[in-house]
């Protein structure tokens, strides 16, 4: 089996499933195409939907063999206002609203926002953003069941809109009912990360983290100003993170959107957590089968900043055009990667190693394998951890990971520059430079002639710290032997 050339493409690509792309067909399509991770969102859809889902994503991995990540993204505590008299009214600036507590349906002047928390925060001068920012309230006075508030920007508001709230740390459970209903159900799947929304505080993380006990990945949607003030503990406790520009959009100015992206992807690159671009990345192509110039030069930046994937939200889930979305991410995520200039930019910025083993040999592994032009790292590891330490030296070479679980294949589907294969242990050093030999030539990433960099732990089979750090030639007659998978 040699590997498609768009396979050995470094940055990632996630691809969120939906009405447009909910068939076995379409899946593999989008696979073929170039995704490595499928993106199942909470916020819509039920428990039937999602489970014929994972065991279409299931059938297709095992059609294609290669192993394929599945996040479940959590709607979080999203808050919403209640319904209107008529379905929808017409807000004015300057005029007055009240949002109260108060069941009845909403008119002109008022309308229910059912979260009694909400109440106890909001104060004078707080803004309320409403319909992802489209409406605009400040508030003028309180009390502990009504907020009432001046129209700063009017328009038109229908019945359950979405509520931003950006200046305050609201006082809401990291997980809703829903959420832990929904996350139930995602671990019972075996899916291999978790993504919360909304995330505020790394104390929201470490509640997850309790419920899930490592079945799967933690991944922190970075999307709430709260969240930034406290980046790098976040970072730190999370096992990725997304840069969530929809709804960081809303909660803060715009402009400061690219700032806060590469903010956010220089914490998650120090810390050697994967991190990932999302939203309205090639938003036009939900009804267009060409993106703007705009848009591949978004594309481009995540690519250039070093981030480990990007995503696709509507495009692939609703919209008309969802393999040509994904063949569109993954051409421009080729072409920045084979610019010369994007490992030398990529060297700047570099994170230092820590002063661990597993640092100080992926270190040396990427050096000895950029100075002997080696086609290839391969890397044993059981976790993934050694795995995404290598990945965080970000090395000119692919690097090959070779895993006895496929719980961990899978999961390091979104880490950048892994090309993660799922294969029975070693229990030897000649067993171990054969295989590494025999899978990068079967894997197409090294040539009859080339050079391979191995690191490992030795004693095999026990997991621990990677100690071992190999040159081996590829010479084209190691035989490829069938039962080894
Ligand atoms: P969402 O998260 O699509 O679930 O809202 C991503 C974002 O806000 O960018
Ligand atoms: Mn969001």
């Amino acid at each position: 089996m040699t590997t498609p050339i768009h396979r050995l493409r470094k940055t990632r690509i996630i691809a969120t499933l939906g009405p447009s792309s909910n068939s076995a067909e379409m899946i593999e399509a989008l696979f073929n195409a170039g995704a490595d991770t499928f993106r199942l969102n909470m916020s819509h859809g039920d428990h039937a939907d999602k489970r014929a889902l994972v065991k279409a994503i299931r059938k297709v991995e095992k059609r294609v063999g290669r192993p394929i990540g599945i996040i479940v993204d959590l709607q979080g505590p999203k808050i919403r206002i209640g319904d209107f008299k008529g379905g929808k009214i017409l807000l004015k600036e300057g005029a007055g609203f009240r949002l109260d507590m108060n069941k009845k349906q909403g008119n002109t002047k008022r309308v229910c926002l059912p979260h009694p928390e909400v109440f106890e925060i909001l104060k004078p001068g707080h803004q309320v953003l409403l319909d992802d920012g489209k409406v605009r309230l400040e508030v003028v006075e309180n009390s502990k069941t009504t907020v009432d508030c001046k129209v700063l920007v009017g328009g038109a508001l229908s019945n359950r809109k979405g509520v931003n709230i950006p200046d305050a740390v609201l006082p809401l459970a990291a997980l809703t009912a829903k959420d832990r209903t929904d996350l139930d159900f995602a671990l019972e799947q075996k899916v291999d990360w978790i993504a919360l929304s909304f995330v505020q505080r790394p104390e929201d993380v470490a509640e997850a983290r309790k419920i899930i006990r490592n079945r799967a990945g933690v991944l922190a949607k970075i999307e709430k100003p709260a969240a930034l003030t406290r980046l790098t503990e976040i970072v730190e406790i999370s096992d990725a993170v997304m840069v969530a520009r929809g709804d960081l959009g809303v909660e803060a100015p715009l402009e400061e959107v690219p700032t806060l992206q590469r903010r956010i992807i220089a914490v998650a690159r120090e810390a050697g957590k994967p991190v990932v671009v999302a939203t309205q990345m090639l938003e036009s192509m939900i009804t267009s089968p060409v993106p703007t110039r705009a848009e591949v030069s978004d594309v481009a930046t995540a690519v250039y900043e070093g981030t480990d994937a990007i995503m696709l939200s509507a495009e692939s889930a609703a919209g008309k055009y969802p393999v040509e979305a994904v063949e569109m991410m993954d051409r421009v995520a080729r072409k920045i990667e084979s610019d010369p200039n994007f490992h030398i930019s990529s060297i700047d910025d570099r994170a230092r190693p820590d002063a661990t083993t597993a640092d100080a040999i992926s270190a040396g592994a990427r050096q000895v394998a950029g100075t002997l032009k080696a086609g290839a790292i391969v890397t044993f590891t059981t976790s993934g951890a050694t795995a995404v330490r290598a990945s965080r030296e970000r090395p000119v070479a692919p690097i090959l990971v070779l895993t006895p679980s496929l719980k961990t294949a899978r999961r390091l589907s979104l880490v950048w520059g892994l090309h993660t294969v799922k294969t029975r242990d070693v229990a030897g050093f000649e067993e171990m430079i054969a295989k590494s030999r025999r899978m990068a030539l079967r894997h197409g990433l090294a040539k009859a002639g080339e050079r391979i960099v191995i690191t490992a732990g030795v004693p095999f089979g026990t997991p621990g710290a990677t100690n071992v750090l190999h040159i081996a030639w590829v010479t084209g007659d190691e035989l490829d032997d069938e039962n080894d998978d």
